[in-house]
């Protein structure tokens, strides 16, 4: 339902918890964060923004990491529960999608004869697993590009890996945006996400890969090709 994603200098986690709490209009059932730190670090909740912010709090200054995504959901498969909110993890990887995965079964039944399991009932984690099966033999931007070959359906996803200061980002039929700041970049579903922070964006397009680097650098791929999307910028001012 609503993603964000922040990389940069400062904290993620006050940024993501700020940018999840602006996407509460759009209604969602479930509320999480992933930080790249020395490991994948997950926090989520089955229920409100508020209740992901008083867990974050109770962690407390342990929620490092400058590298990070959220994710509002509204459940299309898997009831509504901390299990099947987002982000989904492995130990390597953590991921975030707004859609549906139509073959997500078929992707599952490939996954459990080389060994995965599923712990949520969702068609995300399916993207997840076959990304992390996929990136035992090639780089992260290689298995995501391969795995939404053989995706079907809709998604906007966000992805982070341990050991990499990057966000990976791919659309297709549902929006994500790129906000731009300096050496700051954030992600999200919707403009409100981080017009706080920036009013420059770019709105990626259909099957858009994006590579999200730390000192504000991007890529954008599309079919392969490295691609130019213009960036725009939001002309009125909220700041009276
Ligand atoms: N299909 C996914 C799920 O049920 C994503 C739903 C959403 O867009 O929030 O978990």
């Amino acid at each position: 339902c609503g993603i964000v994603g922040y990389i940069g200098n400062k904290k993620a986690s006050g940024i993501l918890l700020n940018g999840l709490s602006a996407l509460e209009y759009r209604g969602y059932d479930s509320a999480g964060i992933a930080l790249v730190n020395e490991q994948i670090e997950v926090i989520k909740v089955k229920g409100k923004v508020a209740d992901l912010v008083s867990q974050c709090l109770s962690i407390g200054s342990e929620l490092n990491g400058t590298i990070g995504i959220g994710h509002t959901r509204w459940a299309t498969h898997g009831k509504p529960s901390k299990e099947n909110a987002h982000p989904h993890s492995t130990k390597k990887f953590a991921i975030v999608h707004n859609g549906i995965i139509e073959n997500y079964k078929e992707i599952d039944e490939f996954l459990i004869k080389n060994g995965y399991k599923k712990t949520s009932a969702t068609d995300t984690e399916s993207i997840l697993l076959l990304i992390d099966y996929l990136s035992q033999n090639i780089n992260t931007l290689e298995a995501l590009k391969k795995a939404i070959s053989i995706l079907k359906g809709s998604f906007a996803i966000a992805l982070i890996h341990l050991g990499e200061e990057k966000i990976y980002a791919a659309k297709k039929e549902s929006p994500l945006l790129i906000g731009i700041k300096d050496n700051e970049l954030f992600l999200a579903s919707d403009l409100s996400a981080f017009l706080e922070h920036t009013k420059q964006f770019i709105v990626l397009e259909e099957n858009d890969i994006a590579v999200l680097e730390k000192n504000g650098q991007f890529e954008i791929y599309n079919n392969g090709v490295k691609v130019q999307r213009t960036i725009k910028s939001v002309d009125w001012n909220l700041q009276t």
